[in-house]
This record gives structure tokens, sequence and C-alpha cells, in this order.
């Protein structure tokens, strides 16, 4: 059975066991084939929460599956990082979003552009080759490329990751830890990093509005506090409502990205949507709180 996953069509299905099997075997062939050529990368908007205005995109891949349609990286990625193509993958989206951030830049549209790492590539050896690749065949300035990595793949091999980051930061890449609250790592282990962004996971969102009295803003403010102490910026994920964005507001958070701000959108359609943000006065909060 598949289901319909908000605005942006999204397909996740709940497979049966061998149902699952086979859909593994079929990922594991196809993306060994034709299937690079049918991915497609969505741009989902980061705005700054100060001014509202739009600082940068997150690249998230899709798979245009020429029978079962749009398909979510939750449904294909997993397999492809134990084939290990999440990097012959992940090297094309590097390739493909530093062009379009580069093309974009020069029509006058300078978007931050920020691209997920998925643990696999960064225990190869190869990530910052590939970054260097790419940011010198497009041409985009280096900082703006972010990279997004999640704690867990942090913490598999912290000396590792450590080396990784520093000469990434040294060629003035920028580093998130993407999905913070969600895994275990030590945060001694996480702040030693050269990172510039902590990407504050949307289950802490969803926690903190569970709790009644204020005590859930206490925990995402406590979490910003933190960030600022060191000098790094934060961003509230997954904020959908009014309500999600007043609380990340009262914490403090720098930045936000969300469907109440701006579902995942194709390249195409991301300068249009830019613009109408422009014409109400360059405040992308403002637009989103008064369609509501
Ligand atoms: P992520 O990096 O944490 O990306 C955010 C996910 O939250 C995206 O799901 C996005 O569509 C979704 N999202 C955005 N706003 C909202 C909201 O307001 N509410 C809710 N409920 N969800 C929201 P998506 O695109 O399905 O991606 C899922 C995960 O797959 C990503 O989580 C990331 O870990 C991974 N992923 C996506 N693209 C890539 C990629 O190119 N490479 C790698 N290695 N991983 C990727
Ligand atoms: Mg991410
Ligand atoms: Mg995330
Ligand atoms: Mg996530």
């Amino acid at each position: 059975a598949a289901k319909s996953m908000g605005r942006d069509r999204v397909r996740l299905f709940s497979p049966g066991l061998r149902e699952a099997a086979r859909w593994r075997l079929e990922v594991a062939t196809r993306l060994r084939d034709e299937a690079i050529d049918q991915l497609v990368v969505y741009y989902q908007p980061v705005v700054r929460l100060d001014t509202g205005a739009v600082e940068g995109v997150e690249a998230l891949v899709r798979w245009q599956h020429p029978e079962r349609g749009l398909l979510g990286p939750d449904t294909f990625l997993s397999v492809a990082e134990e084939t290990g193509q999440i990097i012959p993958i992940t090297r094309w989206l590097l390739r493909e979003t530093t062009r379009r951030a580069a093309a974009w830049a020069a029509e006058g549209l300078p978007l931050r552009m920020s691209v997920n790492i998925s643990a696999r590539h960064f225990s190869a050896e190869t990530l910052v080759r590939d970054v260097r690749l790419a940011l010198r065949e497009s041409g985009l300035a280096p900082d703006q490329l972010v990279l997004e990595l999640t704690e867990t793949s942090v913490a598999e091999d912290p000396t590792r990751a450590e080396d990784q980051l520093t000469v990434l930061r040294r060629a003035g890449v920028r580093i998130a830890i993407d999905d913070f609250g969600t895994g275990w790592s030590s945060l001694a282990q996480l702040f030693s990093l050269p990172i510039g962004t902590l990407k504050i996971d949307r289950s802490l969102l969803v926690a903190a509005e569970q709790v009644t009295g204020g005590e859930g803003g206490a925990v995402l403010a406590a979490i910003v506090a933190l960030t600022r102490t060191l000098g790094i910026r934060s961003v509230a994920e997954g904020v959908e409502t009014v309500d999600h964005l007043r609380m990340v507001r009262e914490a403090g958070c720098d930045m936000v990205q969300g469907w109440l701000l701006g579902h995942p959108m194709p390249a195409d359609e991301l300068p249009g949507w830019l613009r109408r943000v422009q014409e109400a006065g360059g405040d992308a909060c403002a637009l989103a709180a008064a369609r509501t």
C-alpha cells in the first residue's frame, strides 16, 4: 500500500516481507544501472527567523520511478548505503547541487546549498575529494556549501570525522549536524568538531509541544543557549504550524525549515517561490503566517 506524504507527493509504502525483499533487490539492481538518471533533487528553503530572509536551501533527493512514481529517500537510500551505491549517488548530488547553486547565484539568487552526507560516504576516503571536485567544476564559493552529517555518522568514527571535517572546514565548506536530539553522541565529542550549524530534529519540537506549561519550550531554549555559547547557529527542522514558529522563535533559534515556510520543491519552482517572497517584502515568516 502506498500513502501520499504531504504536498510534495512523495510516496512511502509499508510492504510485507516478501515484497520488501523484492524491493531491496530491485533497488540494488536498478540503482546500479539506470536509476541515477531518474534521481531528482528537491529544494527546501531555510529561513532566518529574525528577518524572514531566505538563507539557503536543503537538497533532498527523490527517485522518479517509472512505475511507482516519485519516491522519497527513505524508500531507497538505506539499500544504497548497504550496496555502497550511496557514494556515486552523493558524488552526482554534489555536482548537481553545486552547479545549481552557482547558476542561481549568477541569476542574482545567492543561496547557501545544504547537502546530506551519509555515514557510509563519510567512512570512505573519497568525501574530501568529491567535495573539492564539485566546487572546482561548479565554481561555487566554498562557504555557500553546507554538508549535513548526523550525530550517529560522526559517532561511528569520531577521530576520522574530526580529521575530515577539519580538512573540509579549512577548505571553507560549512558543516552542520543534522537531526540533533535523535542520536546518543556525546556532546563534548560533537562540540569539539568544527561545526557551524546545529539542526534541531523535529522530534524535539513535537516533544516540546506535548509538554504543557512551558517546560517543553525550555528544553529547546536550553539547546539554543548552548549553541550560542559555542558560536554555533541553530536551525529548527519540521516547523509545520504557526504555533511551532512561535515556539522556536521564543526559544531563540536562528533559522527555521518546514512545511509552514516552504515544502521541498523542484529546482524550476524555486525562483518563482523566491519572487513571491520578495514581492511580500522579503519576509518568508510573515508571508507564511499571513497565509494561515
Ligand atoms: P533530513 O536531512 O533531516 O531532511 C528533512 C526531512 O524532513 C525531509 O524529508 C523533508 O522533506 C522533511 N520535512 C521538511 N519539512 C517538514 C515538516 O514541516 N514536517 C515534516 N514532518 N517533515 C518535514 P525527506 O526528503 O523524506 O528526507 C528524509 C531524510 O532522508 C533526510 O532527513 C535525510 O536524512 C535523508 N536524505 C534526503 N536526501 C538525501 C541525500 O541527498 N543524501 C543523503 N545521504 N540523505 C538524504
Ligand atoms: Mg538534512
Ligand atoms: Mg534533519
Ligand atoms: Mg530528519
